[in-house]
């Protein structure tokens, strides 16, 4: 499999927002924050050979080039169709993209599916969403991408919960928020990403959704003091082969 980091911050700063692609039998991204549809050009990621999008969660720092993209599809030509997968109470609000001006005239078909706890095949990726604990008000998934015998996790937003270290279970690599370097009632900070992963066994560590504070301090040393695997600071257009 192959990771390409399209977005490694939050909102509006640095890095852009958050997002990444996995490269499996299928092109794949994992939300789809401000300024990553730009990083797929960057990257050479193409957009119109994406099979789906899995958002993690309601807050705009993770989807909100989700409108670009469907326009850059209908623009340019897309025909093969997309699905979008998010938890539940997202589907309604998301839905409401196919109803703007040019969106509306879509020639390629769309489906958007609220999903939780639950295992999906794409060819042959299995895809497994886990709600994990971040922010009361709404729900958020985890994920963990299975392919050829390898297997990728990627956080969204969570705090250092047991349904993290349970999806994240002997994972080849991680891919963890450290949005702070404090303790945050709703972000994990690089030390409890390390003792994530540690207790989940995972073998690689990258660290994540950077916030300026975050994104300036020695999040990497932090982190090891808690695991003992390889620990990377993700960068946009970071690309990682598992
Ligand atoms: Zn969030
Ligand atoms: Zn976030």
């Amino acid at each position: 499999m192959k990771v390409t980091m399209l977005g490694t911050g939050t909102t509006i700063n640095k890095r852009a927002g958050a997002s990444l692609h996995v490269q499996t039998d299928r092109s794949i991204i994992f939300d789809i924050g401000p300024r990553s549809a730009w990083n797929m050009e960057l990257a050479g990621i193409e957009r119109n050979a994406a099979d789906a999008i899995f958002i993690s969660h309601g807050h705009a720092d993770h989807y909100s080039d989700i409108l670009l993209f469907f326009f850059d599809a209908v623009t340019s030509g897309r025909d093969e169709s997309l699905d979008i997968y998010c938890p539940p109470g997202l589907g309604k609000p998301l839905g409401a993209i196919k109803s703007f001006p040019i969106i509306d005239k879509a020639e390629f078909t769309s489906s958007i599916r609220e999903i939780t706890n639950k295992k999906i095949t794409l060819g042959s990726t299995d895809i497994t969403a886990k709600e994990v604990v971040h922010d009361p008000a709404i729900h958020s998934n985890a994920y963990r991408i299975e392919h050829e015998g390898k297997s990728i996790v990627y956080s969204g937003d969570s705090i250092k919960c047991k349904e993290l270290i349970e999806i994240s279970k002997g994972a080849d690599l991680v891919i963890f928020e450290a949005a702070h370097v404090k303790p945050h009632p709703k972000h994990m900070t690089p030390q409890e990403a390390g003792e994530a992963a540690q207790e989940a066994g995972a073998k690689k560590l990258v660290l994540t959704h950077l916030y300026p504070d975050s994104d300036e301090a020695d999040i990497v040393s932090m982190a090891k003091k808690k695991f003992s695997g390889d620990i990377i600071k993700a960068e946009d257009l970071m690309e990682i082969e598992i």
